[in-house]
């Protein structure tokens, strides 16, 4: 087997059980498997300007390389081409877009400094996996430097349809980058759709009947290879007792309450303020649910410095005032908003605690926080998953509860028919759920996505 080099713009740490977003716990989940090589960066900005080099350290059967970035580095990368163009646009935000040519000039800058920095602790036989919209340039950037592995890219983020993205300054070159790639990942058909459409319309590409795209001379394979989690570990950690978790869920039973539970990054693409309404419409709608039912929204503060997301918090403290302004009661608050981080393990058993999981993104790559909830429920009195459509998620998991995330009253109506769903049907739709998500987990994601990469295999062939 080759050593498998991974590269991210952020490194985890892998000695900490809570990491919060996707791409950070899909990727801890796989290569613990595997081991490897795992670059990116380190988290830290500098003040000065130099070609960093990696610093080294192992964590298990993974060796972590990470490099630093300077301040100006982080404004027009980081805060900037990557989380104030690219991360709104492919989220099709096209009104979030804040578009200056520094960012650009810092996002090729930067990926430059990546390939400088993978190329020292590179070997001949290594395959290469790059994952995620930072370093959409990267590969062509190895290529320039006479890089000759192959090298997979994995999308962890929808990829916009063409009069979307047509929207970027410099989109067809941000396209001709990904094509430097052997193999494209995509979260789903339709991000893998919008792919191909794009390449046809505009660079003439071939699609080829088993899935290859045709550029000139070069064949790259695009693929959809959906993430996912590891059940095993997740249905462990929510079947263990968390004191604290258990004390609350006996309290809430002695009353008869029910808890639907909310769980994301506090970010405007998570339809956040939409779900707070849908619940208050759930009381407007249904009075007999008003002291029977709580919503828990755990939202975990992130890039904070940008501004749209300093807007979304202030309109959801606001939100969940208000709602609890008009319905609370002497002994009953309707929303429970947490601004903090939770890690997995508790989360796991609040998850397991709670008899509807709301998981109601605008738009979302794959969400994991709908597969860990289904993950954590239990056979015997299973909760039901509300699913934004949207969410690269319902792609799979047609059992949810498959709601439209801008239509309040649509997702108020499907609240209640969650907490008031027959046993039997809630447990056919577990049973169903549960098993999509053990033939789609961690370890099947990263197989399918390396039989790619080694061995050219297209998913028309496998
Ligand atoms: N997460 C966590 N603690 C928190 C909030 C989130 O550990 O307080 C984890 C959550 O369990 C999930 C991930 O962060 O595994 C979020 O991934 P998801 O794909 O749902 O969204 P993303 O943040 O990648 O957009």
């Amino acid at each position: 087997m080759n050593r498998l080099v991974v590269v991210s713009n952020r490194v985890a740490d892998l000695t900490k059980g809570a990491q919060a977003g996707g791409l950070a716990v899909g990727l801890a989940d796989s290569l613990r498997e595997r081991g490897g090589v795992w670059m990116g960066w380190d988290g830290q900005s500098l003040k000065y300007e130099e070609q960093p080099e990696p610093r080294i350290r192992k964590a298990g059967e993974v060796t972590q390389a990470t490099i630093p970035l300077t301040d100006q580095d982080y404004a027009e990368y980081y805060l900037g081409f990557a989380n104030s163009v690219l991360w709104p646009l492919f989220h099709y935000r096209l009104d979030l877009v804040e578009y200056k040519t520094a960012f650009l000039e810092g996002y090729r800058r930067v990926n430059a400094k990546f390939a400088n920095a993978l190329l020292s602790v590179l070997r001949p036989d290594d395959v290469i996996w790059i994952h995620d919209y930072h370093l959409i340039p990267l590969a062509a950037e190895l290529r320039q430097r006479g890089c000759k592995q192959r090298i997979g890219f994995f999308l962890h983020i929808p990829f916009p349809p063409p009069e979307i993205l047509a929207a970027v300054p410099r989109h067809r070159w941000l396209v001709e980058c990904l094509m430097e790639f052997d193999v494209i990942g995509f979260q789903t058909l339709t991000d893998r759709g919008n792919l191909q459409h794009y390449v046809e319309d505009h660079l003439g590409c071939e699609i080829q009947e088993d899935g290859r795209i045709k550029l000139g001379e070069r064949e790259v394979i695009a693929g959809c290879y959906p993430i996912g989690i590891d059940v095993e570990s997740f249905v462990e950690m929510a079947e263990k007792p968390n004191d604290e978790v258990q004390i609350e869920t006996h309290r809430r039973d002695i009353l008869g309450r029910r808890q639907i539970i909310g769980v994301d990054r506090l970010d405007y693409t998570k339809g956040l303020p939409d779900r707070l309404r849908a619940f208050a419409r759930l009381l407007e709608l249904y009075p007999e649910m008003r002291k029977s039912v709580a919503l828990m929204q755990i939202a975990t503060p992130t890039r904070e410095e940008v501004e749209a997301y300093v807007d979304i918090r202030k309109e959801l403290e606001a939100l969940s005032g208000e709602i609890n302004g008009r319905f609370a009661d002497f002994n009953w608050t309707p929303v429970r908003y947490i601004h903090g981080t939770v890690p997995r393990d508790a989360l796991a058993a609040l998850y397991r605690a709670s008899q509807v999981g709301f998981v109601t993104p605008l738009r979302d790559g794959m969400n994991l926080v709908a597969k860990e909830y289904v993950a954590a429920q239990s056979m015997d009195n299973p909760g039901v998953l509300v699913l934004s459509k949207f969410a690269g998620a319902a792609e799979d998991l047609h059992e949810a509860l498959i709601v439209n995330p801008y239509d309040v009253d649509d997702m108020a109506r499907n609240l209640c028919r969650a907490l008031t769903m027959p046993m039997e049907e809630r447990q056919e739709r577990q049973k169903a759920l549960m098993q999509r998500i053990r033939e789609r987990d961690a370890r099947h994601w990263l197989n399918t996505f390396m039989s790619a990469l080694e061995k050219g295999e297209t998913q028309e062939t496998t």
